[in-house]
């Protein structure tokens, strides 16, 4: 048995890894406070990452604001009294 020399090199292309060019710089409105926030700071497509965290636990932004939003994802820090409650019983 002979191995064909240098067979599949050229052949990795993978092409899920193709840059979809994400809607950078998308913004959405939170469903949840209102708030405007970056669409691809979000797990979710429908709410910001604070509320998003808050309701179904997914990782969190690291907020850092500046000039009254998040430098990340854009959130404003608006809070339904849904959420509010929520953080206050943790
Ligand atoms: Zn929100
Ligand atoms: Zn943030």
């Amino acid at each position: 048995m002979v191995c064909p020399p240098q067979a599949d090199k050229a052949y990795q292309t993978n092409q899920h890894l193709r840059e979809r060019s994400v809607n950078k710089d998308e913004y959405c409105i939170c469903d949840e406070c209102g708030s405007k926030f970056l669409k691809s700071s979000s797990k979710m497509m429908t709410l910001c990452p604070e509320c998003a965290h808050v309701l179904y636990g997914y990782p969190n932004c690291a907020h850092a604001f500046k000039n009254g939003r998040c430098i990340y994802c854009h959130w404003d820090g608006s809070q339904s009294e849904y959420v509010k409650r929520l953080k206050r019983t943790e």
